[in-house]
């Protein structure tokens, strides 16, 4: 199911582009209105459900009202943002899960199960597994899913206990009912496989491989994300590109695997020197490009200075000493990626030629 959002997200960033349609941290917005219009929805057929009932059981009698309400409560909590959405997905789940369960146990116990098989409320059964999915993450979805349905597998030993056999007819319906569970149970499962091996290769191909860091690709999609946030907010923000100095020295010198351990500890201090909301990158070899988001020219100097002062000392490795020579370019409107980092590379080649190890601005 995560695969599947992941790909739709992938397909929806593809028609954001081809339409202008709205940035994809609107999603959120649209998962919320889709929750918002599925709680009331509910609510409806949980009082449809018990006004359309013919004969009105006395388990329905309770909780078909009791789940109007809850899924009532919740819209309320959704709408008026008291809870977290995500809270109150996973809370909607539960509460459903539960609902599908007491039922369950009450018609094993009360023997209709053993009678007449599996009433209408059970095709509703299989739909947890895939909201679980969407309301949690892989791992907690994997162990409700897999304790409802033990649940559900329970209420079978639980009515036999209680004394009731099945009739013929009964034995179909129940026989389908878990065996269509299990292969949804399995097939749940496969999605979420897919969607760890689907995030362990978005990692990989987003990062580099010899420091960790987000690699080129990942560092151009970045900025492109940030050209148009600055040009829909005119929010300002800074790249910084650092070369290190001299560093073919330190290869002929002391060996390329020295030399790639260098390249991990400059990563290392640079990224101990950013703040959190700064993303470093490794651009080329021993290229860095750093990406500060709502910074100004000024702000992105002080914060060259951190940098440049982050590298200061011996080295672990090797114990030796680098520097780095830094070009700063700024956000200006019409900026493509192109544009703005040629300009950081234009001053960090002026850094380079006014002697090395210092900052310049473009
Ligand atoms: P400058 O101050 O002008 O930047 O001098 P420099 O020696 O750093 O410049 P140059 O671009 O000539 O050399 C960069 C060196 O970085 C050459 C290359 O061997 C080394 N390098 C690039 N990638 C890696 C890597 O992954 N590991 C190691 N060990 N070295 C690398
Ligand atoms: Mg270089
Ligand atoms: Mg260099």
């Amino acid at each position: 199911m995560g695969y599947i959002l992941a790909e739709g997200e992938a397909f929806y960033l593809r028609l954001a582009k081809m339409f202008k349609l709205p940035a994809l941290h609107d999603l959120a917005a649209h998962r919320r209105r889709v929750v918002l219009i599925l709680m009331p929805v509910g609510a409806l057929a949980s009082i449809a459900g018990r006004l359309l009932s013919v004969q009105v059981n006395p388990f329905d009698a309770v909780f078909e009202p009791l789940l109007a309400f809850v899924l009532s409560l919740f819209t309320l909590l959704a709408w008026r943002r008291w809870v977290s959405l995500r809270l109150v997905e996973a809370g909607l789940v539960v509460v459903v899960a539960l609902y599908q369960l007491c039922g369950l146990y009450y018609y094993s116990l009360q023997g209709d199960l053993f009678r007449v098989g599996l009433t209408a409320t059970a095709m509703w059964f299989p739909l947890l597994y895939a909201l679980a999915y969407l309301a949690m993450t892989p791992a907690g979805a994997a162990l409700f899913s897999l304790g409802y349905f033990v649940g559900a597998l329970l209420a079978l030993p639980v009515g036999l206990a209680a004394g009731h056999r099945f009739t013929a007819s009964a034995v179909n319906p129940v026989v389908q009912f878990y065996l269509v569970n299990t292969v949804y149970l399995g097939l749940i499962g496969l999605y979420a496989r897919y969607q760890r091996e689907h995030a362990a290769l978005k990692r990989m191909a987003s990062s580099d491989f010899l420091t960790g860091l987000a690699n080129r690709r990942c560092a151009e999609e970045l900025i492109e994300r940030h050209l148009a946030r600055a040009e829909r907010y005119g929010e300002a923000f800074s790249v910084l590109l650092l070369d290190l100095d001299h560093f073919k020295q330190v290869n002929d010198r002391h060996g390329h695997t020295v030399g790639d351990w260098v390249l991990r500890e400059v990563s290392l201090r640079l990224s101990r020197a950013l703040r959190e909301s700064d993303v470093l990158s490794r651009w080329g070899g021993e290229e860095f490009l750093a990406l500060a988001p709502a910074t100004n020219a000024e702000q992105a100097k002080g914060l060259a200075e951190r940098l440049s002062q982050a590298l200061e000392g011996e080295l672990l490795v090797g114990n030796l000493r680098i520097t780095t020579s830094i070009g700063i370019a700024t956000y200006e409107p019409g900026d493509t990626v192109e544009r703005l980092v040629s300009r950081a590379d234009a001053a960090m080649y002026q850094a380079k030629a006014m002697g090395r190890n210092r900052v310049v601005l473009h």
